[in-house]
């Protein structure tokens, strides 16, 4: 089994729930800043047009595989992914270990206040965690360097940043290194659910790999972002055998 699966010039590594956490785990005991990112068909569609994004996944430390389209393709293209691990799956089980080893969490991201909804669930649910901060992804230029020093003073041992694919892998390789966090990961939306504001689908459509439908049933202003998955097997499928 291949160690990196690359999807039209994006490489994903294939590693499973379990064998990601553990890995971040060592991030987090090294102590060298890394960066985590969640590429999904969106985001490998984006990528082909974005030669900065394309960069950042490729040179990111842990890149995984947050759609089951992509499992799905790299069955038929003979290189098997493990499984999918999504951003929110994998942000859940670090808050699980985090829960152990106290970790110091900053959450950044979301409209204002869902951060901090989602650092008191979660709080709730992991009690041994710290949730050393939390901040919008509304801010302006103009406040970035302020938030770049809230974050950066509170040290944190993983920084989640929810800003909008694209954006939050951009402004996360950016300012890694003044951020001051050991790992920084990008979560998309997960912030909206961890914070009760957005359900995800529940794990029978997600077994049925449908989970597309219900979010474009959930959210049908979606539907133009959605065209990135027939585009992403086009891409990955199509355009290969022809
Ligand atoms: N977001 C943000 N600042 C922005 C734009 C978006 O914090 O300037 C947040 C938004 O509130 C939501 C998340 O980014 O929580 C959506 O990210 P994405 O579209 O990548 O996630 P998906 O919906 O695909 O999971």
């Amino acid at each position: 089994m291949g160690k990196i699966v690359d999807f039209s010039g994006v490489k994903v590594d294939n590693v499973t729930l379990t064998e990601a956490a553990e890995i971040v785990r060592h991030y987090v005991i090294e102590g060298k800043a890394r960066i985590v990112v969640t590429p999904n068909p969106e985001m490998i569609v984006a990528a082909q047009a974005d030669s900065e994004l394309k960069d950042i996944i490729n040179k990111a430390d842990l890149r995984v595989a947050d759609g089951i389209s992509m499992v799905v393709v790299s069955r038929i293209l003979g290189k098997p992914l493990k499984e999918r691990v999504s951003g929110i799956d994998l942000a859940l089980k670090l808050m699980e270990i985090g829960s152990d080893y106290k970790y110091r969490v900053f959450l950044l991201g979301g409209a204002p206040g869902v951060a901090e909804e989602a650092g008191r669930r979660l709080k709730k649910q992991f009690p041994g965690i710290e949730i050393i901060g939390a901040y919008h992804g509304y801010f302006n230029a103009g406040d970035e360097s302020s938030v770049i020093k809230k974050i950066s003073d509170s040290n944190p041992d993983i920084l989640f940043v929810g800003l909008g694919a694209g954006r939050q892998e951009k402004w996360l390789n950016h300012h890694l290194y003044e951020l001051g966090a050991t790992v920084g990961m990008t979560i998309g939306g997960s912030l909206d659910v961890l914070s009760g504001r957005k359900q995800r689908a529940p794990r029978w459509i997600q077994a049925l790999y449908i989970e597309w439908l219900y979010r474009l049933l959930a959210e049908p202003q979606r539907w133009e972002r959605q065209l990135a998955l027939p585009k992403f097997l086009y891409l990955t499928l199509i355009k290969k055998v022809l």
